[in-house]
């Protein structure tokens, strides 16, 4: 089978086709949601540190206003283009339906290897990349809010919201202009693992459902079960860590330089920083290298966790995935031909779309957290920690009997930030993934889960169209 017919974009257009036909939207409506609706493309010049001007090509894609503001990350890679921006976009868009966030979708990238450029290089970028949205009234927090993505993280959303701020003097609101910040800059506890605790939630939800573990000839439950991640970045990173701490054993990672297999379990914190001192992933102590990065995909394990780029699965390689279930953490790692193929062969592909939908949602949280002023648990922790001394006092006296310390600690426990962010981000993951389960079920046609999720979005999407008015 030849690979590549149809560029992301084209990808993502042919998933939503396949899945249109199961909703009863009017053609035209369908087209509508479909189409991005602003294509920002800029270039603009740089000064680089040895005196050398470079010129800079880079985009934001608004692709759905349904709701505002529009939502998205922005990359920084060399492999970023219109139509890649334009997928990411769309994908947003049908990622924050599906876990009602009310956003519609946007992406930014920046094409650069942010390797090859030093801090105050790449500072400089992004200010000027800033600017240009502020000039075209591309960012704000009502109308266009980014966040990080591949190669961007804490420190380029804090350079955003400093170069926004300092050109809009007086907006009150001007700290919603962009999430992923660090917390001292407006940041919200709980954002930098949100996208691997989210990938974890979701499946976690998807294996403690009987009928469909028993399909996959798997048991119940994510302990006990091995996962193969692809990519250490901070969503590879933080999903492996919270499948670890939760009784699954990590037997292989991959990363570009190469990829390493331990039977008995990887500790991704230990090997982040064999890495750091090393400058890789190989060689770490008592794991076996592999030959190629993309060997680990082949791995025999329960769970796959692709979360670096697209298009690692294709075609080529589909067939040889001995994975039973694939979490697609990153954005849209299965091209349309791996899908068929893995659909053939009975693997369950949990979709990017919703799967990796923690980032977002908890920058919805971090969005709310800017708009109100305040941070979450500040008002309640004490009044609820004050309430729960008094029940259990109350208890104690009535029964004759007292809870242990650590039963105490737990219970008087009054909320804090992250606290409230985790239990946001649990619910709504849990509650995306049955809605999702729901709708496959109720139609057996639909072939797969990604389809399913995609008539979720749709069905979503229409629906606040058609509370706008647009198409009476
Ligand atoms: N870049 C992340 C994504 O693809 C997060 C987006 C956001 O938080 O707005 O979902």
């Amino acid at each position: 089978m030849s690979e590549q017919h149809y560029n992301f974009f084209e990808s993502v257009e042919k998933s939503f086709d396949k899945a249109a036909k199961f909703t009863g939207w009017d053609k035209g409506l369908l087209e509508q949601i479909k189409a991005c609706n602003s294509i920002y493309s800029m270039r603009f010049p740089v000064k680089m540190d040895d005196g050398r001007i470079e010129v800079i090509e880079a985009y934001r894609v608004q692709h759905s206003q349904h709701k505002s503001p529009c939502k998205g990350g922005i990359r920084f890679s060399d492999e970023v283009n219109q139509e890649e921006v334009m997928a990411l976009a769309a994908l947003m868009t049908y990622k924050c339906a599906i876990v009602n966030v009310p956003f519609g979708g946007g992406k930014g990238g920046i094409k650069i290897n942010p390797r090859k450029y030093s801090a105050y290089e790449l500072e400089k970028i992004t200010r000027r990349y800033t600017s240009e949205l502020v000039k075209k009234n591309f960012i704000g927090p009502g109308i266009d809010v980014p966040a990080p993505d591949y190669g961007t993280g804490e420190r380029e959303m804090a350079w955003i919201v400093d170069t926004y701020a300092s050109l809009k003097p007086g907006e009150i609101d001007a700290a919603g202009c962009v999430t992923g910040k660090p917390v001292s800059q407006g940041g919200v506890r709980g954002r930098k693992e949100a996208t691997g605790l989210g990938v974890f939630f979701g499946i976690r939800e998807v294996c403690n459902m009987e009928d469909v573990m028993a399909k996959l000839g798997l048991k119940t439950g994510v302990e006990g079960k091995k996962v193969v991640v692809q990519g250490l970045g901070n969503v590879g990173y933080h999903s492996a860590k919270f499948f670890r701490e939760h009784g699954a054993t990590v037997v292989a990672i991959a990363e570009y330089e190469g990829a390493i297999y331990k039977e008995d379990g990887i500790n991704e914190e230990e090997l982040f920083q064999h890495r750091k001192q090393t400058g890789s992933i190989l060689n770490f102590p008592g794991a076996k290298n592999l030959a190629k990065n993309t060997d680990a995909l082949e791995l025999a394990c329960d769970i796959l966790i692709p979360a670096a780029l697209e298009n690692v699965i294709n075609g080529e390689n589909a067939g040889k995935v001995q994975a039973k279930i694939i979490g697609e953490a990153a954005n849209g790692p299965l091209t349309p031909e791996a899908d068929e193929i893995l659909a053939k062969k009975g693997v369950l592909v949990v979709p990017d779309m919703y799967l990796n939908a923690g980032g977002v949602t908890v920058s919805y949280f971090e969005w709310l957290k800017n708009l109100s002023h305040v941070r979450y648990g500040r008002m309640e922790k004490r009044f609820t920690e004050n309430m729960n001394t008094h029940i259990l006092a109350q208890i104690e006296d009535l029964s004759g009997k007292k809870v242990t310390d650590a039963e105490r600690k737990f219970i008087l426990h009054g909320p804090e930030e992250v606290d409230l962010v985790h239990s946001g981000l649990e619910e709504t993951m849990i509650t995306a993934t049955r809605e999702i389960m729901e709708i496959w079920k109720a139609n057996p046609s639909i072939p797969d889960m990604r389809t399913a999720a995609y008539v979720c979005a749709i069905n979503k999407v229409g629906t606040s169209y058609g509370e706008l008015g647009i198409f009476p």
